[in-house]
Parts: structure tokens; C-alpha cells; sequence
């Protein structure tokens, strides 16, 4: 059996979704009227971690590569850009729907947990043979075989075990909303499925205002919009949505080699922010989407089994071929290096495009996944020795909302104002807290649950000698040290650099 993917079902991810909850990660968008289904808001805790990731991945963007630059474009677009994308004759999922439970589902994901069935049975042949006659038919857009196949797998309702089926029909997942204030005949625009369209019509724009010569790449960040059909997996999928995007815009016949550089270096990205190796694959397309020549999803391994966090496509000249024979302007490039073939300027060409595409939200769901710990602990020693359960969120420093958590050890005696006091100084450089209620040990496991990595105690000591000590969330270790060494220690830790040198 795979993986049961919801929440109620699932006790791992149940567990996630509490405690993301709980202490200010992610809450049900509008939960006082029952929430609205796979919409998302992050806390303030959420949030934090979010905007670290998303910098995190701009910076190892934009910043460590000097052909890389971003924008941010709109989220409304001229409506021919989704006729020119092929997103409105295309961007459909198969649907079906069964008649007892009254439940909507994708025809090809339920013929995808059949084939992951097989695989973790023991039979990874007929998982494959199966992926591959769903990847025929839908290429063929061949509706009726695959509800056939549906029913030769013998695929039933994972709520309700029914076998009773609709046939399958294609839905499109955009959005559309009223174009115009004035004219109710105007055509309608669509919230943006992808944000990797704005980055195609101003891909002379950017090339030109930044002078910037091929091989190079565009990057953003921003809100995509898609009507999921199935959203029942949390964060995992949501139809409103942030996705990081690069288009990196090559020489024809180069493609091949920069997508294997861009499939390596994206997968690094993930092992050094402190996602296992073991729990990442890479997982080939099977039905390549309208644009693609070559596609690879990079997939973690969540409680509910391996699923993608970012997809690595060869997506041609597609995209920018399509808007120019739609927009009529030309999406050229002239290339002035010179082809050793024929010893002249490689010349004008619609460059080929490799795209990486990493949807912020999965990444967060991966990284926090990744970082629930609970663990047995022992205190004390011989008979006063007892154990107890910890949870803490093992996040890579460079990426928990708070850097360092400031205790006085009691609200007297001059130590609240030395915290205050350590607190101003270290603001400009972190993202602090002071915790002054409750006895130490409490406040400890209040940081804990929030990841975050440096608790400061602030004692009678300090008053004598200005050290303090440094309690470590991990290890549980305290290390005492200058109240002047403090910067730089947990600069080191919290830096970007830490995760870039891994890159
Ligand atoms: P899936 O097969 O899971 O629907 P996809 O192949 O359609 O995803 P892409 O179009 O390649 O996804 O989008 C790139 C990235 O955007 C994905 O790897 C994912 O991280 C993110 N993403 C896509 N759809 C969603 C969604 N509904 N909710 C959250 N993130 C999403």
C-alpha cells in the first residue's frame, strides 16, 4: 500500500499540520468560516521561515551566478501570453469523479499510487510498465483508456472502496477573472498558472536594459494560481501558490548540457539547506508536457512517500517561438561568438530555454518535515534520573525565524536590563526574541518548538564577568562565552555563506 497523503490519515503528517499550527507556522486561510479549501496563510513564525528560504534561493540565484538577474513580474497578463503558452487549450488535468462517494479525483495520480503499489510490493516492473501505458494514453489524449486502464488495474475509491466511475474528462486548472471595469464582452485574464510566462515576454527587455549575453538567466519569485482538482495533502498542493522560477536562456544545441548543470547544482541547493541525499531522486518524466524536450522532477521523500518539490525542464524555443508568431515580434538573440564550425558569428536564433521550477510552499512542507524531531531524553542521574519527550524543529539555522532567544535567569537583580541590553546591540544583525516568564527549562522547550537554534541565559555571573552562556538546540549543550564574542558566533552559524559554500 502507499503512503495514505492526508492529513487525517496520515499520523505523521497529522502531527506536522498541528504543530505548524500551533506555534505560528501555517493556519487554514479563513478558518473562522471553515477555511476555504487548499488555501494556506503563514504565521509568524511561517512567514519568517518562508522569506528566509525564498532569499536563500534568490541569493544562490542572482548572486552567486553573474548571468543570473530577476524580475517580478505582474500576475495578470495580456490573455494571448496563455493562448501563446498553450495554457488554455492545454493545461488540463484528467478528472474523475466517483458516483457512491461523491469524491472528485485525478485519473492519472490514482493510476500512479496503483503503480507505486507495485513498486513497494516487489514489483517495480509492473509499476514502471503501468506508468508508461498511463504516459501512452495521455499523450495520446486517449480519455477512455485510461479510464479503461482504471478499471483493469482495478482501481477503486481510496475513501470508499467503490468501483463506480465517470468516464474522464479534462479540466483546466486556470483561473479567470473580469478583464475589464467597462466592457463586459472583454475577453477574460487569467491569475497566472506559472510564473515562468512573465519572464518569457520580457526576455528582451531584461536582455537588453541588462546588457546580458547568452548563456544567461532571468529568476522570480511570485504567486501562481492553479484549480487542483485534488487538494487534500496541506501545503503540499494549494491553488494559490509561490513558485521560484529560472528560465536560463542557451545557444541551440547546448541545451542538453545545461540541463544536466542545472540538474545537478538544484539538487545540491536542497542536500546543503539539510534535506538528506537519501531522502531525494530524481524521478524522469514519462509524459512530457507540450513544451518539453526533457524533464526531470527533483521528489523528497514527505511522510506521505516521495513526491516532487521542483521540476528540471529542456523547454526549447518553445515558449519564445509561440509568443512570437502570436505577438508578432521577434524574440531574437544576436550571438556575435563565432562557431568554429564555419568561422562566423553564430548570428540571430530564438534561444532554447532550461528551466528550474521549485514551488516555495513544497520546499517549506519539505524543510519542515525534514526538521519535526521528537526524541527520548534522560535527566538526572540514579534514582532522581527520569526521561521525557522532546519535540524540536532541527531547521538549519540559516533559515529559523529566530536566530537566538535571550533569557534573564530571574526578573531582578539587574539581569532583565543586561538581556535588554544584549538584545539592542544584537538586533541589527538577527532576528531575536527575550523570554523572560516561566523557569528556564520551559522556555527552552518553547524555542525548541519554533527551531530556534541559541538560547542566551543571562545570570548572576554575567553581572560580574559579562559572559553568559549559549544553550544549543540540537545537542542541548551550554557553552559559556564573552557576551562580546556573541556576534560572531552566531553570524558564523546563521550565515547564507555556511549553505553557498556547499553549492
Ligand atoms: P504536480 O505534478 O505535483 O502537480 P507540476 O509538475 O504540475 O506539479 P510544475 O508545473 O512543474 O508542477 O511546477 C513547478 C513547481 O511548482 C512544482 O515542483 C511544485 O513545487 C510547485 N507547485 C506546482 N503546483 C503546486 C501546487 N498546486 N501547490 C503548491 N506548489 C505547487
Amino acid at each position: 500500500m502507499s503512503k495514505p497523503t492526508t492529513p487525517a490519515e496520515n499520523p505523521q503528517l497529522k502531527d506536522i499540520v498541528a504543530h505548524a499550527k500551533e506555534y505560528g507556522f501555517v493556519f487554514q486561510s479563513s478558518e473562522i468560516y471553515d477555511g476555504l479549501a487548499a488555501v494556506y496563510d503563514y504565521g509568524p513564525n511561517g512567514v519568517e521561515l518562508k522569506n528566509n528560504l525564498k532569499r536563500l534561493w534568490w541569493e544562490a540565484m542572482t548572486q552567486l551566478h553573474g548571468n543570473v538577474v530577476g524580475i517580478d513580474a505582474a500576475i495578470f497578463m495580456e490573455p494571448r501570453t496563455w493562448e501563446a503558452s498553450g495554457h488554455v487549450a492545454g493545461f488540463n488535468d484528467p478528472l474523475i469523479d466517483n458516483l457512491d462517494s461523491k469524491k472528485r479525483y485525478r485519473a492519472d495520480v490514482l493510476i500512479e499510487e496503483k503503480a507505486a503499489e507495485y513498486e513497494k510490493a516487489g514489483d517495480p516492473a509492473r509499476g514502471a510498465a503501468l506508468t508508461a501505458e498511463l504516459g501512452r494514453l495521455l499523450t495520446a489524449n486517449d480519455l477512455a483508456g485510461v479510464k479503461q486502464l482504471i478499471i483493469d488495474e482495478k482501481i477503486t475509491d481510496p475513501l470508499s472502496g467503490s468501483s463506480k466511475w465517470t468516464d474522464v474528462r479534462q479540466f483546466n486548472l486556470m483561473f479567470s477573472t473580469q478583464g475589464s471595469a467597462v466592457d463586459s464582452d472583454a475577453p477574460p485574464v487569467y491569475l497566472r498558472p506559472e510564473t515562468a510566462q512573465g519572464i518569457f515576454v520580457n526576455f528582451l527587455n531584461v536582455q537588453k536594459s541588462a546588457r546580458m549575453k547568452i548563456p544567461f538567466g532571468i529568476a522570480q519569485i511570485g504567486k501562481a494560481f492553479r484549480n487542483e482538482i485534488v487538494a487534500r495533502q496541506f501545503i503540499f498542493r494549494m491553488r494559490e501558490f509561490e513558485q521560484m522560477e529560472m528560465q536560463f536562456f542557451v545557444r541551440p544545441g547546448t541545451e542538453g548540457e545545461w540541463y544536466e548543470t542545472w540538474k545537478a547544482a538544484r539538487r545540491r541547493f536542497h542536500e546543503a539547506l539539510g534535506l538528506p541525499a537519501e531522502k531525494l531522486r530524481f524521478h524522469d518524466h514519462d509524459k512530457l508536457a507540450h513544451y518539453a524536450k526533457a524533464a526531470v522532477d527533483i521528489e523528497f521523500e514527505f511522510p506521505f512517500g516521495f513526491k516532487e518539490i521542483e521540476g528540471i525542464h529542456s523547454r526549447s524555443d518553445f515558449d519564445l517561438t509561440q509568443h512570437q508568431n502570436l505577438s508578432r515580434k521577434k524574440q531574437q538573440y544576436f550571438d556575435n561568438d563565432i562557431d568554429e564550425s564555419t568561422g562566423k558569428p553564430y548570428g540571430n536564433y530564438v534561444p532554447y530555454v532550461v528551466e528550474t521550477s521549485v514551488g516555495a510552499d513544497r520546499l517549506f512542507l519539505a524543510t519542515i518535515c525534514q526538521a519535526f524531531q521528537e526524541e527520548t531524553i534522560t535527566e538526572g542521574e540514579g534514582e532522581a534520573q527520569t526521561t521525557k519527550q522532546r519535540t524540536f524543529l532541527k531547521l538549519h539555522p540559516a533559515v529559523a525565524p529566530i536566530k537566538a532567544a535571550i533569557f534573564p535567569l530571574v526578573r531582578k537583580d539587574g539581569m532583565p536590563e543586561k538581556a535588554q541590553q544584549i538584545f539592542d546591540d544584537l538586533r541589527f544583525d538577527f532576528r531575536l526574541v527575550i523570554e523572560d516568564k516561566d523557569a528556564i527549562g520551559k522556555r527552552y522547550t518553547r524555542q525548541d518548538l519554533i527551531g530556534t537554534p541559541f538560547c542566551i541565559v543571562v545570570d548572576g555571573q554575567t553581572l560580574e564577568d559579562d559572559t553568559v552562556t549559549v544553550r544549543h538546540r540540537d545537542t542541548r549543550e551550554q557553552t559559556r562565552m564573552p557576551i562580546s564574542a556573541l556576534r560572531a558566533y552566531i553570524s558564523e552559524a546563521v550565515s547564507f555563506r555556511r549553505v553557498f559554500e556547499k553549492l
